[in-house]
């Protein structure tokens, strides 16, 4: 299937039914998967032979899904998980250990951040957070000797920020460490971060992977392209006596890093998507190309909009020319970046509770990134946990509003900001 272009891999990768078997993937809902002996399952579980023994650990539909995931990335394999949370957790545990350092872009979704810079540090593994926008001496000021990954969001949720992926796997690999990308707002249709020279994406599959709001889920794709054996990953590289002494690198090569997952951290932590959930995204999948295309083009004409608006202090769209990150954004995202604007109204905070009260198509909800055109302030919301110094840290003015713009008639949108905006 390599050959075959992005737009063709979304409808067609992943399931590939044998003569006489479904057209459409199979909800395979069992939790086991029956053998003729025991001594063939002996041997699944000390991973001589690969095969299904237990959902917990591999399902044959989410199997599907992620294999989708990982050739629409790039990678050589992928893995899912029951959230976007779960994947941010185990993309750094799976490398990273109590006593270790990870360097971080401050731009990034406020649950990432919570996760990170609270229950990460409670485990003892301490953080970084780098300006997004820092210089490459900066970042490179940045590590420690225990630094393990550096971990930054293509298009940060919300502040819009488009990270520098080159600059930051070049400080990455000078370190000797890999770099993670969270891709969830630019999608493999916009940007690919491996072509860039990331080794690990991450996404919450919640957005617009799925693109209907109907599950929530996580994945982490492996690019197989980072070498873990110059001896800062004992994990992956020495014997894990769990598993009667596998070398994960020895036995498993490229796939090392998201075997280590599979085996390991779904084994002892779970966070297994329900077979159910991967069918809805798959479907959700099968459309991407479409609606990442619509996504964009509305966006851009919102974000038009918003800027010749007297009632509109600012607007940031990495796709508008007026944004500091455009160049970057153009590099990266040559056909688009996505479908979430953020902009302030004029009169700060009251103003913009007002603004969203008075919108009729645009509904308040906590999501992002589906089909619905829908708004959120964040302050107030997601990012509510952060002081006022941690959201200007992170990119996000306490007028911040995130409009993540659907897939409806451009002009219905607009027309409902512009009212909206008229009563202020
Ligand atoms: C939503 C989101 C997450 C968390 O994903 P969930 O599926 O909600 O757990 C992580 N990263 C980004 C960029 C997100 O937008």
């Amino acid at each position: 299937m390599n050959n075959y272009r992005i737009e063709t891999k979304c409808v067609q990768e992943g399931w590939k039914p044998a003569n006489g078997q479904p057209r459409v993937l199979p909800i395979i809902q069992s939790t086991t998967y029956k053998y003729e002996s025991a001594d063939q399952m002996g041997r699944l579980f000390d991973l001589q032979e690969s095969g299904y023994f237990y959902t917990r650990l591999a399902n044959p539909t989410n199997d599907c899904v992620a294999a989708k995931l990982a050739a629409l990335e790039g990678g050589i394999g992928a893995m899912l998980t029951s959230s976007g949370q779960a994947a941010s957790f185990f993309s750094i545990i799976n490398i990273v250990s109590e006593g270790q350092h990870v360097v971080c872009s401050s731009a990034i979704y406020g649950g990432t951040f919570n996760l990170f810079n609270s229950s990460l540090r409670k485990l003892g593994i301490d953080f970084t957070f780098v300006d997004p926008g820092c210089s490459e001496d900066e970042l490179n000021a940045a590590f420690k000797d225990n630094t393990r990954a550096v971990f930054c969001e293509t298009i940060a949720n919300p502040s819009l920020h488009v990270s520098d992926i080159p600059m930051y796997a070049k400080c990455a690999h000078e370190h000797g460490v890999p770099l993670i990308v969270d891709n969830t707002f630019a999608t493999p249709i916009n940007c690919r971060p491996i072509e860039w020279g990331a080794d690990i994406v991450i996404h919450s599959t919640s957005k617009y992977l799925d693109g209907h709001a109907t599950q929530v889920g996580g994945a982490i794709v492996d690019s197989g392209n980072f070498d873990w054996n110059n001896g800062k990953f004992p994990e992956l590289t020495t014997p894990d006596e769990t598993y009667h002494g596998v070398v994960y690198t020895e036995h498993f090569g490229k796939a090392a890093y998201i075997t280590k997952c599979t085996t390991h951290l779904m084994r002892d932590y779970g966070a297994i998507p329900a077979p159910q959930n991967s069918f809805l995204l798959n479907l959700g999948m099968e459309t991407l190309h479409l609606r990442m295309k619509q996504h964009c083009s509305n966006a851009l004409k919102v974000s038009q909009f918003l800027e010749n608006n007297d009632n509109v202090s600012w607007v940031n769209y990495p796709g508008l020319a007026s944004s500091k990150d455009y160049e970057l954004a153009k590099k990266l995202m040559p056909n688009g970046t996505c479908g979430v604007v953020s902009f302030g109204v004029k009169g700060g905070r009251d103003a913009a509770v007002k603004f969203m009260d008075n919108l009729k198509l645009c509904a308040i909800v906590t999501h992002v990134a589906d089909a619905r055109t829908c708004v959120l302030h964040p302050a107030s919301t997601t990012h509510r946990q952060l002081t006022d110094e941690q959201l200007q840290h992170g990119g996000i003015s306490p007028d911040l509003i995130r409009l993540s713009v659907g897939i409806e008639n451009a002009d219905d949108i607009i027309e409902d900001i512009a009212q909206a905006l008229n009563t202020l």
